[in-house]
């Protein structure tokens, strides 16, 4: 817990939370994740486009800082790529079948700010589910609206392959680190656009 200050949405208003650098509870009771109901999820992007909609003008930074978000998550979307290439076809045990993670405040806002689709649900419904997008042949969302949580995760096997390619490693990990903090870049922007 790094104590950033982030804001989530409920009942249709900003609240402000105290923002983790995406450890989710594996054991995170259903309650505990955000828009986790049709009307819950409805009711955030509404909220989250009225926003938008209300301070157009004052949101050309926030608007920016996803732009750039944008750009750096789709230098990482390669590396990953060319990981699962090498591991993903032949798992035994794939992760998005047990992954209890979920769309955050600052992925929500990405999806808005950056015009991407927004999906059309909460990754999860019920407790003991796994992600509605996993499928047969891997994930049902593009890579760009996934949260990030599912575009950093590196499982053993990958992590075993990336321990071999030192400057590939030292890449990604200079990567995540710029979404990371462009991510509360974006965020504070767009905070300081709708206060
Ligand atoms: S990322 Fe790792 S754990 Fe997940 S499906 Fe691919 S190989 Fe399996
Ligand atoms: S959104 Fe996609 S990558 Fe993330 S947990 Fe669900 S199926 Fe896996």
């Amino acid at each position: 817990m790094d104590g950033h200050a982030a804001v989530r949405i409920r009942s249709g208003r900003l609240e402000a939370v105290r923002d983790s650098w995406y450890h989710p509870p594996m054991n995170a009771p259903l309650s505990a994740i955000p828009w986790n109901s049709p009307a819950l999820w409805q009711a955030a992007n509404a909220s989250v486009l009225t926003l938008l909609r209300q301070n157009r003008t004052a949101l050309g930074t926030a608007r920016r800082s996803a732009g750039r978000l944008r750009y750096v998550l789709e230098q990482v979307f390669p590396i990953m790529e060319n990981l699962c290439r090498q591991t993903c076809t032949a798992c035994t045990d794939v992760c998005c079948r047990r992954a209890w993670v979920w769309i955050d405040f600052k992925d929500l806002l990405f999806l808005h700010l950056a015009g991407i689709p927004i999906p059309e649900a909460q990754l999860l419904r019920r407790q003991g589910d796994h992600c509605r997008y996993a499928g047969p042949h891997g994930c049902r969302l593009e890579r760009i609206q996934r949260p990030f949580v599912c575009t950093w995760y590196v499982c053993p096997a990958q992590s075993h392959l990336l321990a071999k390619h030192p400057e590939g490693k030292q890449r990604l990990s200079s990567l995540l680190s710029q979404i990371k903090a462009q991510r509360r870049r974006m965020e504070d922007a767009f905070i300081r656009a709708v206060a």
